[in-house]
């Protein structure tokens, strides 16, 4: 007996267990078949980046950078210098750090998703963790407000397949850097003649990002945030052209959306559209998906110019919503559960199981704790536990007579019946398609 204390995950780190995990399963699936609808294709980057990445791509003075994120210095190599390194807080820069570096956009845009771990030092708490998971959908070479609106509606199109209904659409312009330039030459004007009902944050950032206070979650600082300029007084023409147009394809489509000004997101990036998916239904961590175009984040990254538009959902948020809407996931339970009572019949039978497999039947075979596998009736006990719609008997004597016994566990799965193990193929081939 060992007297070590047990080792227990990081504080904000889950384990995802079943029969919870059947619920991401399926959430993932409809995520697939969805993103294939709307031609939006997988990519797959690393988890660790170069801390620079991030830096550079979302910026220097946002929370994430400065505070959340998990960074470290690698081993040095031979040549003695060492990596600075992080866990990614966010998947739009390996996106966009991949696609340069592969020149993915050499024959055209590209319509991309990925789905993955997040890592940010943040306080954890209900629907704020420290490893979190994100499903996010980018469209990087495609200029028109049309995309912007396409992958809005992508995201609206999720909604209605994962059966969400309480969710509402915030939407806003950041217009271009020139436009941005003179609203935040306003907002420092404003915050500095009303400096003395600044938090030692927004103090500290009124002169490297102004626009960042804006986001603050200090509830002391919302009257003065509420009454400071607002960026759409400062859009040009086509910024305003191009904010009208994606709200013309939104309210073509019967998406309601609000244009709220106070829009700004966490990241530095952002360019003209800009939007949030936001549920009552989760208290302060009720923003289940954000996004935005970000025209110039290739090209700061070291890429050719190119212009994209994205967005990223928060998994744990929405299945916290849907667990709170009562939305069931379907629960998988095999077909059938292989009861077998006679260890020296083991052989044989497992062989048989293998072949129904191949075929396509879920089975599950009866397992035990010690070395015997117990009495018929426990492992038919096991049986109905399992969900299983029949048990497959394999018994010494059936098996020596070339039988099986199907003994049907659920209403409507039929009678009881042996057949000879030949046929067993035939009746597997009648269950599937019976599905
Ligand atoms: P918040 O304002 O809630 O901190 P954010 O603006 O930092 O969100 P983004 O960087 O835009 O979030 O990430 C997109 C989505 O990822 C969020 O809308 C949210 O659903 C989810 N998310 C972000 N941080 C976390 C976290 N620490 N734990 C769980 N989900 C998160
Ligand atoms: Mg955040």
């Amino acid at each position: 007996m060992s007297s070590h204390k047990p080792i227990t995950a990081i504080k904000g780190m889950n384990d995802i267990l079943p029969p919870d995990s059947a619920r991401w399963e399926w959430l993932e699936h409809v995520v697939r078949q969805t993103m294939a609808a709307f031609a939006y294709r997988n990519i797959r980057t690393p988890i660790v980046e170069h801390t620079q990445l991030f830096a550079r791509g979302l910026g220097a003075a946002t929370d994430v950078v400065e505070k959340e994120m998990y960074s470290f210095e690698d081993r040095a190599d031979k040549h003695g210098s060492a990596d600075h390194l992080s866990l990614r807080p966010e998947n739009t820069a390996g996106v966009v750090r991949a696609v340069a570096e592969h020149n993915l956009l050499y024959d055209g845009g590209k319509r991309l998703f990925y789905m993955g771990p997040m890592f940010r030092r943040e306080r954890p708490q209900r629907g704020r963790y420290r490893q979190f998971h994100q499903i996010g959908a980018e469209a990087l070479g495609f200029g028109s407000p049309q995309i912007d609106a396409e992958i809005i509606l992508l995201a609206v199109e999720l909604w209605r397949a994962l059966g969400i209904g309480n969710w509402h659409l915030e939407l806003n312009s950041l217009g271009q850097p020139g436009e941005r330039r003179a609203h935040r030459q306003a907002l420092i004007d404003y915050f500095e003649a009303h400096a003395s009902q600044l938090d030692e944050d927004a103090r500290r950032r009124l002169h490297l990002n102004p626009l960042r206070i804006l986001d603050t979650k200090n509830p002391a600082m919302q009257a003065l945030v509420e009454a400071a300029p607002k960026l759409v007084d400062h859009l040009g023409e086509a910024s305003l052209r191009h904010f009208e147009q994606v709200q013309a394809i939104l309210r073509a489509s019967g998406v309601a959306c609000r244009i709220n000004p106070r829009l700004v997101r966490g990241l530095d990036y952002y360019n003209l559209t800009v939007f949030e998916f936001i549920t009552e239904s989760l208290g302060a961590q009720g923003t289940i998906c954000g996004g935005g175009r970000y025209d110039y984040l290739i090209e700061q990254l070291g890429g050719k110019p190119a212009p994209a538009v994205g967005w990223a959902m928060g998994v744990e948020r929405v299945l916290e919503l849907l667990a709170q809407e009562g939305i069931a996931a379907p629960q998988p339970a095999p077909d059938a559960y292989a009861v077998l009572p006679d260890d020296a019949a083991s052989p044989q039978a497992m062989h048989c199981l293998q072949q129904l497999r191949a075929l396509g039947v879920r089975v599950q075979m009866h397992a035990s704790a010690g070395e015997g596998l117990g009495s018929m009736k426990s492992q038919l006990k096991k049986a109905d536990a399992s969900g299983a719609r029949f048990a497959l008997i394999f018994g010494a004597d059936e098996l020596a007579a070339g039988q099986v016994t199907i003994k049907a566990l659920r209403d409507g799965a039929g009678a009881q019946q042996q057949q000879p193990l030949t046929q067993v193929q035939a009746w597997a081939s009648g269950l599937k398609s019976a599905n």
